[in-house]
C-alpha cells in the first residue's frame, strides 16, 4: 500500500512525525528542507500503524449520520439509539426499545433541539444533586454546542456543557459534572483539583479515557 499524506506541514522542527485526526485524514510534519522522497519512505515506515489507525478511525466515522436520517444509529446516555423518521411534528421517544421517532421536515433540526433541551434538563439535574454532594456552588447552568469541549466552568463559577455530553454514560456525563464543580474551587488542573475530583469520582481516569477514546460523537450533529 502506497501512503499518501492528506496534508504535509512544513516548520523548523528537525524530526518527521505523522498523526491522523477524528476523521481519518493524515497530516505529516516535517522540516522546511525535507525532501519528498523521504516523507515517504518514512510514511512507508509507518505503514502498519497508519493503516491499523486508519482502520479504527474509519470504523468510528461510520458512526456519523449521513443526510438522511433514518436508521441512523447513535449513543445516547451510552446506549444505541435508532432514529426513525415518520410523519407529525414532534419528537417521540421509545425509552424501552431505544427508538427515536424524529418528524420527516427539518429532522436534524428538530433532533438536535430536542438533544440541548434533554441536555439542558439532564444536566441542571446532575449539577445540583451533585453540587450538593461537593458542597460547593455555582452560578448557573448553561448549554452550548461546543465540539472542543464537554464541559467548562468560567472564572464566576458559571457552568457550561456541550450537549454532545447527552451521548456519553451516564457515570462519564456525571464524572464531567464533578470536574467543572470541582473548578468552583481549583481554577486550575492542578495536583489539588486531581485530589478534589477523585474525592467525589475515584474513577475518573477511565471516564476520561472513555471521553478521549470517543471524541468522535463530538462530531455528530
Ligand atoms: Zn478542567
Amino acid at each position: 500500500m502506497v501512503v499518501q499524506p492528506d496534508t504535509i506541514i512544513r516548520s523548523d522542527r528537525k524530526t518527521l512525525s505523522v498523526s491522523i485526526d477524528p476523521l481519518g485524514r493524515l497530516t505529516v510534519r516535517a522540516p522546511k528542507r525535507c525532501s519528498e522522497e523521504r516523507i515517504f519512505a518514512f510514511l512507508q515506515e509507518k505503514e502498519a500503524w497508519i493503516s491499523k489507525h486508519k482502520r479504527q478511525r474509519e470504523g468510528a466515522g461510520a458512526r456519523l449520520p449521513s443526510e438522511n436520517l433514518d436508521g441512523f444509529t447513535f449513543l445516547l446516555l451510552g446506549k444505541e439509539h435508532t432514529v426513525s423518521l415518520v410523519s407529525g411534528a414532534k419528537i417521540g421517544y421509545d425509552g424501552e426499545n431505544l427508538r427515536l421517532f424524529v418528524p420527516r421536515e427539518s429532522s436534524r433540526e428538530r433532533l438536535v433541539r430536542w438533544l440541548k433541551e434533554n441536555a439542558k434538563r439532564i444536566l441542571r439535574e446532575v449539577t445540583a444533586q451533585t453540587a450538593r454532594r461537593m458542597g460547593v456552588a455555582y452560578k448557573s447552568v448553561s448549554i452550548s454546542s461546543a465540539k472542543t469541549r464537554w464541559g467548562s466552568c468560567s472564572g464566576d463559577n458559571a457552568v457550561r456543557y456541550s450537549f454532545r455530553l447527552l451521548y456519553a454514560p451516564k457515570e462519564v456525563l456525571e464524572y464531567v459534572v464533578v470536574h467543572e464543580l470541582a473548578h468552583t474551587k481549583h481554577k486550575n488542573h492542578s495536583a489539588a483539583f486531581w485530589d478534589e475530583v477523585k474525592r467525589y469520582e475515584p474513577a475518573y481516569k477511565q471516564k476520561r479515557k472513555w471521553l478521549k477514546d470517543n471524541a468522535i460523537l463530538m462530531e455528530i450533529f
